[in-house]
């Protein structure tokens, strides 16, 4: 089934893709007899990317209609989950039979299988990457047949965070720790002078700090703690000038508070308090443009110092910049591969004219940090920067070339970014 001729766009409307139209099959039988009938194919997952990633020239497949399974095993810790599922449903699901993921993206309205296959992550320091739970990928290949990757094989690391390059991913199993409460706490009116990035980077599970850049300044610190049964959680670092904040904040100055998870301490669920924006409502209307970069983690102070420098630039084009950390994990094209890393986030305005200019202002700033760039993001760096960068880069391309021989889920962004190997 299709849903009828008219223009796709992305969540943000920035990107309308060239298939301007989506198939939804209903079953996996229909889905693989799709993919095999087609030359070209891209997943669509719930479009939360603001470049081309997930574009087409073939079809742009939705997993809307398939069935949406998320299949806990309490005893093995474990979910399956299929390619369609959004994190909001799936956390709801795991949270009810006990159990919790280890972190949550700052909404929970992206899919699950869209946000693993760009790398995309929360906080914390000893916290890896929503890809770091992945145990097993379950893929649709060009000629319709399945196929399972699991842990511990010879290619799985190169095929979670995969771009949409080697299949349609149907499912993924996950892994999964008991449930646990969390409370956040937001902290306003940090000095950049003041801030010892590992000590406020470690003062609780997920830490994430925002700047407008108009001032040397972080405007909030939120810091979300787990409330373990051993007792209440560590207090924060004593002996800033940072105030805590007496009433809800929303990360860019003037939003209301409302869409926002619970603050000022109050306990509550994992899954209600490590996102920033509630599962019932949606954060903005889309009227952003974002971009990210990670580098490794020690250099967090000399990198924030050096965008300070930059911010006459970098604030009339800003809504917010958010600064967290990842933990290093193994995976060929995630942006924390094998690297403890601080990831600098971007919320700009809606344009793109005024932005690239901007954008390429600060990848130079970032270029001695070998700064990666988020894959679903706006970003400018070069074909061969990014080989360099991402060293596994050239791996994938021949992974993506074993898996997908006839090059259907090639197109465009792949083309370009697979083409700077030596
Ligand atoms: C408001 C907002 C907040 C965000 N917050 C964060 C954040 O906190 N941390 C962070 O790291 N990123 C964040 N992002 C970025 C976002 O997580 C990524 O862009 C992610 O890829 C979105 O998932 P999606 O399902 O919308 O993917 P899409 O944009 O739909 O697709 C991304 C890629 O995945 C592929 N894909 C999707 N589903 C499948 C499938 N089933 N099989 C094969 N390929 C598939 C697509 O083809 C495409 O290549 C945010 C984005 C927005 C708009």
């Amino acid at each position: 089934m299709t849903d009828g001729i008219r223009a796709v766009t992305n969540w943000a409307g920035n990107i309308t893709f060239s298939a301007r139209e989506v198939a939804s099959p209903g079953s996996l039988g229909a889905l693989r007899e799709l993919v095999a009938a087609s030359r070209r194919v891209r997943v669509l997952g719930s479009g939360h990317s603001f470049n081309e990633i997930a574009d087409t020239d073939g079809v742009l497949l939705s997993l809307a209609a398939l069935p949406a399974e998320v299949d806990v095993d309490t005893a093995a810790r474990t979910v399956r989950v299929s390619g369609g599922v959004r994190y909001a449903e799936l956390a709801r699901r795991v949270h009810a039979q006990g159990l919790a993921l280890h972190n949550m993206a700052s909404l929970p309205h992206i899919s699950v299988a869209g946000s693993v296959a760009t790398g995309t992550h929360g906080s914390g320091i000893a916290n890896g990457s929503l890809a770091s739970a992945v145990r097993a990928v379950e893929l649709v290949a060009a000629d319709g047949s399945t196929r399972t990757l699991r842990r511990g094989e010879d290619r799985f690391d190169g095929a979670v965070v995969s771009l949409g390059a080697l299949g349609v991913v149907t499912a993924l199993t996950l892994d999964l720790e008991p449930a646990y409460e969390m409370r956040q706490d937001v902290y306003t009116g940090l000095p950049l002078a003041e801030l010892d990035f590992e000590a406020v980077a470690s003062a609780a599970y997920s830490v994430s700090l925002f700047t407008d850049w108009r001032a040397p300044r972080f405007n909030q610190v939120w810091l979300k703690r787990r409330v373990d049964a051993a007792g209440p959680p560590a207090p924060p670092p004593a002996g800033l000038t940072w105030t805590p904040a007496t009433e809800p904040q929303h990360p860019v100055p003037g939003m209301p508070a409302v869409n926002c998870t619970p603050q000022l301490g109050a306990v509550g669920p994992w899954h209600e308090r490590l996102p920033h924006f509630r599962a019932e409502f949606m954060p903005s209307s889309g009227a952003e443009l974002q971009s990210e970069y990670l580098l490794p983690r020690a250099h967090a102070t000399e990198a924030l110092h050096a965008l300070d420098r930059i911010r006459g630039t970098l604030a009339p084009v800003l809504q917010i910049c958010e600064v967290r950390t990842v933990a290093a994990d193994r995976q060929w094209l995630s942006p924390a591969y094998g690297r403890d890393t601080v990831a600098l986030h971007f919320t700009w305005v809606q344009d793109t004219a005024a932005v690239l200019p901007v954008v390429a202002a600060l990848e130079d700033r970032l270029a001695p940090f070998e700064a990666r760039p988020h894959w679903g993001k706006v970003f400018t760096v070069a074909p061969e920067v990014l080989h360099a960068r991402y060293p596994r880069l050239a791996d994938f391309a021949a992974l993506a070339a074993a898996l997908d021989p006839s090059g259907t889920f090639r197109n465009r962004f792949l083309d370009r970014i697979l083409s700077g190997g030596s």
